[in-house]
Order: C-alpha cells, then structure tokens, then sequence
C-alpha cells in the first residue's frame, strides 16, 4: 500500500512538475508575443490609426490569456490592414520615386548651382536613385538632396549678398555724383544735403532708390517753382507790354483828332485872312477899311488864341502820355534787368559746386574743351590731373558724411589756395578733383604736383579727438597732339589707377 501511495505520489509530484513547465513556457509564449506585439504597433503607430486598435486589441487579449479562437480573428483583421498598408507603401514609393527625380532634375536646372554639386546630383539621379530597393533606401537620397538644395539656395543668397555689395557702392557714388551737381534754391540745398546723408548710410538697394525717389521729387519740386516764377515774370512782361501799347495807340488816336481841329482851324484862319484881303481890296474908304480890318483882326486874334491853346493843351497831352509810356518802360526795363540778373545768378551758381564752392564738373567741362580749342591753335603746353582722395569711404564710416563733407571742404580750399591764379581746378564729383595748368610742361608740373600732396597730406585732421592723415593720388598728363579731350582725360584717369595700384598718396604721370 504504502509502495503504492509513493508512486502515486511521485506520478502526481512529475505531472504537477509537467504542467508548470507547460505553462511556465506558454507564459513565456505569451510574453514573447506580447512584446513583439507592441514592438509591431510602436513601429507601425501612426501608420493607420485602425492598424493602432487592433493591434492594442490584440495585446490586451493576450495579456488576458484568452484562448486562440478568439485571438484567430483578430490576427485575420491584423493581415488584412497590413495587405492594404503593403498596396498603399508601394504606391507611395512610386510617388516618392518620381517626386525625388523631379526634385533633383528641377535642382539641376538652378542656375548658380557649384560645379561639385552638380556633378554628385547628376550622379544620384542617374546611378543611385535606380538601386532602391525599398522605401528605407530613400532616406539618405533624401538626405542628399536636400543638402543638395540647401547648398543652391546658399549659394543663391551670398551670390545675391554680394551682387548688392558689388553695385551698391557704385550706384551710391553716381548717386551722390548727381546729388553734387544740382544747384537749388536755398530749402532744397537742406533736403539734398539730407538725402545724401542716407545715400552714404544706406546699405541696401532699397534705400538707394528711395534716396533716388527723393532726389527726382526735390528736382520736379523745382522745376515746377522755376517754370511758375518764369511763367509769371511773362505775365507781368505782357501786361506791360499791353499797356504801353494802348498807352501809345491812345496819344496818337489824340494826336490824330488834334491834327483835325487843327487843320479846321487853320483853315478858318485861312479863309478870314483871305477875306481880308478880298475886303481891303474893294474898300472905299480909310475909316470904312480900318473898321473893317479891326473886326477881322479882333475875330483873327480869337481864333489865333484858340490855336494857342490848343497847342499848349496838344503839348501837355503829349507830355503826360511819354511821361506815362517812359514810366511803363522803366518798369519793364526794371522787371527785365531782375530776371537778367537772376539769370545770371542762376548761371553762376549752376557752374559752381554747393559743397566747396570750387567749380564743378560743368564748369571744368567748359574750361577743358576751351583749354583743349587753344592747344590745338597755339600748341601751348597743358597739364591735366586727376586727384582722388585715399580711402574716403572710411572717413565717412568711421566719422560719418558731414565729417566727410567737412573734409572735402577743407581739402578743396587747400587744394585752391595751392594752385597758381592761372591754373583751373574744379570738383570733378565725389572725392575727385581735377586740375588744369594751362602753360605748363608735364615735366615742369611734377615738383608743384608733389608739393600740393605734401600740402593734404599735412594737413591737421582732428576726428574725435583722434589725428587723422588724409592723402590723395594724382594721375598726371600733359595734351599731345592729335589729342581729344576724352583721350587726354583717359590717360590722367591711367596715370591715377596706377598711382592707386602702386600704394596710392603718390603722383603717377601718364606721358
Ligand atoms: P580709393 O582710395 O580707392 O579712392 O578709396 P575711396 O574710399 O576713396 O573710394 P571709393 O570710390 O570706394 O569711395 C568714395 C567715397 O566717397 C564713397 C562716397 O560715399 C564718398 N563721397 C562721395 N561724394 C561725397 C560727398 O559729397 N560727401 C561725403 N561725405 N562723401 C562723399
Ligand atoms: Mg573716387
Ligand atoms: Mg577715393
């Protein structure tokens, strides 16, 4: 019995044994599945938000340990949504596929594209992009191109950043060129002033064409003011006119009915001295004569009064009629020598440079063709120089444009003081002045050139608080035969962009 109570129990002890070890491996089972279930759903969350359910769904009865006819379905409706996911991924890898080769092709079409990119795309569209295999490969194609469009549009921008750099500076000098030439009344003399300040601080394409926009607005302004006090003065001028007209046309009207009564007159006096005559003739008596020529005198003296006074009145009209027609033209001659003078002013002012008060670039043009007129009659010696100051730009960015103006006004007055009385310099524009000697030799111009950059380059500038050398270059040249005024300018111009080449604060000579 006992013998057969332990096999009993041994039996019972092994198949307890067994079925733990059964469900111990079915826990396992479980939980392998359970993890890899929520493995599948984290990789595929987001996927399809029906794929996410039933997938929790399906963990959850796992976790429950419910039995396979029941997890059978769920694992059906699982396939099924992963058929259809697998439809819809090789349909957006085919869309991925098209839109990466038409991306990279659009890419290839930039212009400003570098030459090394260019070649690893073509070689991606070409080679690469036909080796993917899935839609895992894309990425790092991806990747690439967009490292491809990040370099174009870089690319892009800087070269954009320094096209602006390269033609602000110049478009800001012409501007400002333009700005030195105009010569206007007194309030606009301020604003120019002021958009010149914004020409040299702008530092974008936009500024610079506001700053135009406001110059051609000053201009139109005085344009406008210009052609209204013109308009005006002709106003006056023909109403003047008018009146000195009708003045003149009433005297003679007057004179002309003068001249009538005049004429009756005399005739009456005419016709009564005839009578007179007639009467003496046929008169038969002394006292019957005597009377009768005292009546014919008495009415003659009437009528010799009358002509007097008609005289004097005739004479006094005449009188006030010249004293009001001289009165007009001395109005008229008043208003014209106003508006001649002004012309005048006009002139001068329009030959002068508003800043330093040196002749301007008109005036030089002028001077220079008339120098250039007598070279080719008297063959006289003539030296040209074109002077630049060094590195102005900096002046006006470190100490701003009216230190800038300041300075140009000091050179151009150092620049004046040092010339001969023959010779003629002007402000060409900008920092650029030009100088002709008339009556001196290339050779004999060189010792006086050299001094007067000694004379800028001594000069004390004093920028807050800080010692300033300012230098210029000189390009020097002297007419030649056959020469036109542009050649010999060209040739200054040569000799200048040397002595800038060669270290600048120098005088270079172009012979
Ligand atoms: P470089 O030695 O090569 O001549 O250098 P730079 O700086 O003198 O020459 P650049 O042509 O680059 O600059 C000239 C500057 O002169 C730029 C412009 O702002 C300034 N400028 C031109 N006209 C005026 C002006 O009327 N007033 C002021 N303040 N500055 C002016
Ligand atoms: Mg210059
Ligand atoms: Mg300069």
């Amino acid at each position: 019995m006992s013998e057969n109570s332990n096999a009993t129990d041994k039996k019972l002890k092994q198949a307890i044994e067994a079925r733990m070890a059964v469900e111990s491996a079915r826990k396992y089972q479980v939980d392998t599945l359970s993890n890899l279930t929520s493995k599948l759903s984290l990789s595929c969350k987001g996927l399809d938000t029906e794929l996410d359910n039933r997938l929790a769904k399906f963990r959850n009865s796992l976790n429950k340990g419910v039995g396979f006819e029941i997890l059978s379905p769920l694992i059906d409706d699982i396939l099924l949504i992963l058929q259809n996911q697998e439809a819809l991924q090789i349909a957006h890898q085919r869309e991925l596929f098209s839109s990466v080769q038409n991306a990279g092709k659009l890419l290839q079409k930039t212009k400003g594209l570098p030459d090394d990119t260019r070649r690893t795309l073509r070689h991606l569209l070409d080679h690469d992009i036909n080796n993917v295999q899935s839609t895992h490969d894309y990425i790092p194609l991806l990747n690439q191109l967009i490292n491809f469009y990040h370099h174009a549009l870089h690319s892009k921008l800087s070269s954009s950043d320094s096209e602006q750099c390269a033609v602000s500076p110049k478009m800001a000098n012409k501007l400002l060129e333009l700005a030195n030439e105009l010569v206007l009344e007194d309030e606009s003399t301020e604003q120019i002033k002021q958009i010149k300040n914004a020409i040299t601080e702008s530092d974008n394409l936009e500024e610079l064409l506001q700053a135009a926009i406001n110059i051609i607005s000053v201009v139109v302004k005085n344009i406008s003011k210009e052609r209204q006090s013109a308009q005006s003065f002709l106003v006056s001028l023909n109403q003047t006119l008018e009146e000195l007209h009708s003045s003149i046309v009433s005297t003679s009207q007057h004179s002309k009915s003068m001249g009538v009564e005049f004429d009756s007159l005399n005739k009456r006096i005419e016709g009564k001295i005839k009578h007179l005559n007639e009467q003496t003739q046929s008169a038969t008596s002394i006292s019957s004569l005597k009377e009768l020529v005292d009546n014919e005198l008495k009415s003659l003296s009437q009528d010799f009064i009358a002509k007097e006074q008609l005289e004097r009145k005739d004479r006094e009209m005449l009188i006030t009629s010249f004293d009001e027609i001289n009165e007009r033209i001395g109005s008229l001659e008043g208003k014209l020598s106003k508006y001649k003078k002004r012309l005048n002013e006009q002139r001068f002012k329009s030959l002068l440079d508003s800043l330093t008060k040196l002749p301007n670039r008109a005036a030089f043009d002028e001077r220079y063709n008339h120098e250039m007129h007598l070279f080719n009659v008297q063959a006289s010696d003539v030296t040209l120089v074109v002077i630049d100051v060094d590195h102005f730009k900096s002046i006006n960015d470190r100490f701003g444009h009216t230190a800038g103006d300041i300075t140009l006004q000091v050179i151009a007055k150092a620049l004046q003081k040092s010339v001969r009385q023959s010779d003629f310099i002007a402000r060409y524009g900008g920092e650029e002045f030009v100088l002709l000697m008339p009556g001196l030799s290339l050779s004999h111009a060189a010792q006086p050139l050299d001094k007067l950059r000694k004379v800028i380059k001594n000069i004390p500038f004093k920028f807050r608080e800080k010692e300033i050398e300012i230098t210029i270059s000189l390009g020097a040249t002297q007419f030649k035969q056959g020469d036109t005024p542009l050649k010999a300018f060209d040739r200054a111009d040569d000799a200048l962009y040397e002595a800038k080449n060669t270290g600048r604060d120098r005088l270079c000579i172009s012979k």
